[in-house]
């Protein structure tokens, strides 16, 4: 998971320019005659990021009984997320906001769509609010879909208010196998609240990163496997153990929860590794 700096495009703007080109006069003027409630509902979506309460937005089939529900997500589809539409630059900057364009959500795989954080199926009048757009893959896209959070820990995270990088939580454990194979973890941080904490778990968990990352991990160490073995003949277990420590301060310091940090500090700290175990 990765944090994302909150977009700065305006609610109103946003929602304006994506229906300014609707032909239909009595669909145009319904959406503009929920324009507020729109704009109302952005500013409860804000204050609810406030204490990470999304799961008290209320689920609806439609906006202020004037625009339905289908009505809405066919102006995020036709209106501003397809090639051409009056809003696609705005879905363009959201998408297109990820450093080295990955996926905040997994931190591994590239961007290609933007997930609806509330999902656009129940929660109409949030369908092209840009705090609640975000950049993403497409298998966390599919696997979130119409997850609708239940409560305050079954909610996952939020790269745009979600401040979860300062401190570890992201572990990883190597299994004396042939070749060694890894199981990824989370574990509580002490300095994060309750909820924060079940969250981390929840996204972890409902994302399936531990299938994520352990299937990168077979050919990460089977690229370095040379040099162990030249770093072992030469000097040992320590020696080994030193290099692994040392790629594992250079991930720590780009992302101190990214697989591959967890995954050297796991290799280092175990002896059956560092003693040989990479050629198994
Ligand atoms: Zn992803």
């Amino acid at each position: 998971m990765r944090v994302l700096p909150k977009p700065e495009l305006n609610a109103q703007t946003v929602f304006l320019a994506c229906i300014n080109k609707i032909r239909k006069k009595q669909l145009k003027e319904n959406l503009e005659s929920v324009c507020e409630i729109i704009m109302s509902d952005a500013s409860t979506y804000d204050q609810y990021s406030l204490s990470s309460e999304w799961y008290l937005f209320d689920e609806s089939d439609n906006v202020d009984n004037i625009v339905t529900q289908p009505e809405m997500e066919k102006v995020y589809t036709n209106r501003m997320a397809k090639k051409g539409a009056p809003g696609r630059k705005y879905y363009d900057e959201i998408k297109q906001s990820s450093p080295f364009n990955i996926c905040p959500l997994c931190g591994h795989r590239t961007v290609e769509q933007v997930d609806h954080y509330l999902p656009k199926s129940k929660f109409p009048s949030l369908v092209v609010l840009p705090i609640n757009l975000i950049p993403s893959c497409e298998k966390c896209n599919k696997i979130k879909l119409d997850d609708v959070p239940k409560n305050k820990e079954e909610q996952t995270l939020h790269p745009y208010y979600d401040n979860v990088i300062e401190h570890q939580w992201l572990f990883a454990e190597v299994n004396e196998t042939s070749p060694a194979s890894f199981r990824f973890y989370v574990r509580d941080v002490d300095e994060f609240d309750h909820s924060l904490n079940k969250r981390i778990h929840y996204h972890f968990k409902t994302l399936e990163l531990n299938i994520l990352y352990a299937s990168q991990t077979g050919a990460f160490v089977s690229d370095i496997t040379y040099r162990l073995s030249d770093l072992h003949e030469k000097g040992g277990i320590e020696e080994v153990r030193k290099y692994l420590q040392e790629e594992e301060e250079t991930r720590r310091r780009c992302n101190i929860n990214s697989w591959q940090r967890a995954m050297f500090q796991a290799l280092s700290e175990s002896d059956w590794f560092c003693d040989g175990g990479f050629n198994a």
